[in-house]
């Protein structure tokens, strides 16, 4: 044995009591066993009767009288003197392992350290003993303990940041992270939007929404030079660019475009993605602020139907203009500067001109003419299109009165502004405007926009029942942009249907314009209603507008808009050959 008297070591529990030969005094002093067995041998005497002496519990056999723990250490002995570690040998173990988890920062490797802890703890001074080799790991257990637990916090403190941070659905950095990223002021700043997105998710299964913003992403950032994707709701993502690129930003949106012509393959389905992108170059502002802008500019590239645009600074002031231009408006209604021009239409059939739509016109003192659609939808969004309407609608029923007094059948059509439908006062403002003038309902029409007629419930339906009841004519305006369902068609007490100047600009060279305002006459004539076609510019179009069985055509070849004046002398020298 190599033991020093008074020094303490660990016992060897591993040694099984059983495997040590054991005789008992009593049976030796009955003669039921010999002491010869014992002859040679190193020999422990001891107590073992329950009730005299100490027991001991011994791990993993039970409470076992003293003589037994003795004869265990002296095996342990025997087996070769214990090499014991001390505490500092795991400590410092310990204390490396946590300076590196302290240190490293992904989440993936944080938490395989954690794991794999408890089984270096426990399984490596198992191991150690079974080879008689000892360690005090209570210190370095604590340590260890003290460092996952920081690291645990600083986890969920993470993952509490985060919240908020990220999109739900597929787990990408959203527009928050980006404005907590910030940028440097001289980036530029890239919007892409989808604007499909919404019906494309919705017709996925919900767990392939992730799939499709994956693919999304892998395209933008293939186009991109791999700069980082942040993800908007509603099919928008946003990444910076850095200020170095900018001057390649057009090459570069166009080869993301080009990326985005294939459709993107989602369980097994092919969806079209309409991209358009917005580029904010204007530096020095906040992020918030270029962040609405690259969407602007977004929005406007997708209105124009181009694949990109870059935000104009000097836009701004137009739309501060925009606000302050309605205030002007009310007083330019009163003095004159608003007023109606009148674009001829023309009946195919007989070659005479049929009537005129009544177009609304701004000629400001200083800027000049004003955009109709732009003043239009600026007084619709601020609700002060009633009194636009009431100017116009005068206007418009005082000239058709005039021009039908000489008994000449001369029809009137004027925009109603989808805002209006369901108005209160619409139905007076038409029936005291026809009174006043004297001019018979049948021959004003009322052009409502298709989307605008799409969006009808059933009670603007009625309305427009209610208002064609007055005995005046309803026109479907700009067809074909819309989503007219046939059952709409069929409802809607429409009495002509005006095919948008799209569909009649390429009608000479497209081949599928032919077949939609083709079959629009077709539909129409079936439902009783007439067509008109608008925005007819070459005698081309109109032959063959004419030989398709259309009624009427309107546009430059046949008339600009005009003031009262200019239409009069227009129609005093009109003459059917003209046209044709
Ligand atoms: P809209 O009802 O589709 O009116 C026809 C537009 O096409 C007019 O533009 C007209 O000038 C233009 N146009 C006519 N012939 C041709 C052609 O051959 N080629 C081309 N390229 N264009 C042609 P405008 O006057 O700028 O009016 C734009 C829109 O503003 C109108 O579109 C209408 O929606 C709205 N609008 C005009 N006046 C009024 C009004 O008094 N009230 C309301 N609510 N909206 C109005
Ligand atoms: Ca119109
Ligand atoms: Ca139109």
């Amino acid at each position: 044995m190599t033991g020093k008297p008074g020094e303490a070591f660990p016992i060897d529990y591993a040694v099984r009591l059983k495997s040590l030969p054991y005789v008992s005094a009593g049976e030796v002093l009955d003669r039921r066993a010999s002491l010869d067995q014992l002859r040679g041998r190193d020999v422990i005497i001891g107590t073992n009767a329950t009730g005299i002496g100490n027991r001991y519990a011994v791990p993993g056999q039970g409470p076992s009288a003293s003589v037994f723990v003795t004869a265990l250490a002296a095996e342990t002995l025997l087996d070769g003197a214990p090499v014991t570690y001390g505490w500092w040998v795991p400590f410092l173990v310990a204390f490396l392992t946590s300076a590196l988890l302290m240190r490293v920062s992904r989440t993936q490797l944080v938490l395989g350290m954690i794991a794999t802890l408890p089984v270096c703890a426990v399984g490596l001074p198992l191991l150690l003993e079974s080879l008689g080799r000892y360690a005090d790991i209570m210190p370095a257990l604590v340590l260890m303990l003290g460092a996952m637990g920081h690291h645990a916090w600083k986890l969920h403190r993470q993952t509490f940041d985060e919240r908020g941070m990220v999109n739900e659905v597929s787990g990408q950095p959203n527009l928050n992270a980006l404005r907590a990223a910030g940028l440097d002021s001289q980036d530029g700043l890239i919007a892409a939007r989808i604007h499909n997105y919404a019906e494309a998710a919705t017709a996925l299964p919900s767990a392939a929404e992730k799939e499709l913003v994956d693919q999304i992403i892998m395209r933008l950032t293939l186009g991109n030079g791999g700069c980082k994707v942040y993800q908007g709701d509603e099919g928008i993502f946003m990444w910076l660019m850095p200020a170095a690129g900018i001057n390649n930003v057009g090459d570069q949106l166009a080869g993301l475009s080009a990326i985005f012509r294939s459709p993107a393959n989602v369980s097994g389905r092919l969806i079209d993605l309409n991209i358009a992108f917005g580029v904010d170059a204007d530096p020095g502002r906040t992020i918030q602020s270029r962040m609405s802008s690259a969407l602007l500019a977004c929005q406007e590239a997708q209105n124009a139907g181009e694949h990109w645009r870059v935000y104009d600074p000097t836009k701004l002031e137009a739309t501060e203009w925009r606000v302050s231009m309605l205030g002007e408006l009310d007083a330019a209604i009163d003095n004159g500067e608003v007023w109606v021009a009148f674009q001829p239409k023309l009946d195919l059939l007989s070659g005479e001109i049929c009537g005129a739509e009544a177009l609304v016109r701004w000629t400001h003192p200083e800027k000049g003419p004003i955009n109709p659609e732009e003043f239009i939808t600026a007084a619709e969004r601020h609700d002060r299109i009633e009194k636009l309407t009431d100017h116009v609608l005068n206007r418009a029923v005082q000239v058709a009165a005039k021009l039908n007094s000489n008994g000449q059948r001369f029809d009137m059509a004027v925009n109603l502004s989808p805002r209006l439908i369901g108005h209160a006062n619409l139905k007076p403002m038409v029936i005291q405007t026809l009174r006043r003038h004297g001019l018979p309902a049948e021959r004003l029409i009322l052009e409502i926009t298709e989307t605008a007629a799409m969006s009808s419930a059933d009670a603007a339906m009625q309305e427009l029942k209610d208002l064609r009841s007055l005995g005046l004519q309803l026109s479907i305006d700009d067809y074909g942009t819309g989503f007219s369902t046939l059952d709409y068609l069929k409802r809607c007490p429409a009495t002509e249907l005006k095919i948008d100047r799209s569909f009649v600009k390429m009608l000479v060279t497209s081949r599928s314009d032919r077949i939609m305002v083709n079959s629009t006459i077709e539909l129409a004539h079936s439902l009783g209603e007439e067509v008109v076609a608008e925005g007819v510019e070459d005698s081309e179009t109109l032959q063959l507008l004419a030989q398709m069985g259309c009624d009427k055509a309107q546009g430059y070849l046949i008339g600009r808009p005009m003031p009262y004046e200019a239409l009069i002398d227009y129609l005093a020298s009109y003459s059917p050959a003209k046209a044709a």
